[in-house]
């Protein structure tokens, strides 16, 4: 049997492959800056960065003075977003193989969301980071 603690994906053209375990809770987030990089609202979950095993060439962009975003060198899809000071790296959803195992938990900056679409799958929404906190972001 499969085992749903390990995740597999990889970049559009193939030159970027990872391997991670231990991933967990799928947010989406509609913050300007995951709006513009990626042309719409994104899904990401995270685990450690000791976590993950990834081949083939990244290129970082920073997008804050903490955070940077991870693309394929190649095709620059968009894989990875990693903030300095934490223990944790997010990846985008739509690059996993398959997501089964990963918690889909709600909508994050829904404060700065475009207007032309709208939320309406029932999960909750939080104008910023949800309360509470998203352990270790
Ligand atoms: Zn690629
Ligand atoms: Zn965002």
């Amino acid at each position: 049997m499969a085992d749903d603690r390990v995740h597999t994906g990889g970049c559009f053209c193939g030159a970027v492959t990872y391997r991670a375990t231990a991933l967990r809770d799928i947010w989406f987030c509609h913050c300007r800056q995951c709006r513009s990089l990626t042309g719409h609202y994104i899904a990401a979950c995270r685990t450690g960065r000791e976590n993950y095993q990834i081949a083939g060439e990244l290129r970082w962009t920073a997008v804050s003075e903490q955070s940077s975003h991870g693309f394929c060198a190649s095709c620059s899809s968009p894989l990875f977003w990693s903030t300095e000071h934490s223990p944790n790296m997010s990846v985008l959803a739509g690059s996993l193989d398959h997501t089964r195992g990963i918690e889909t938990c709600g909508h994050i900056f829904v404060a700065e969301k475009g207007d032309y679409y709208e939320i309406a799958d029932g999960l909750p929404q939080y104008a910023g980071y949800p309360e509470g906190g998203m352990q270790g972001q």
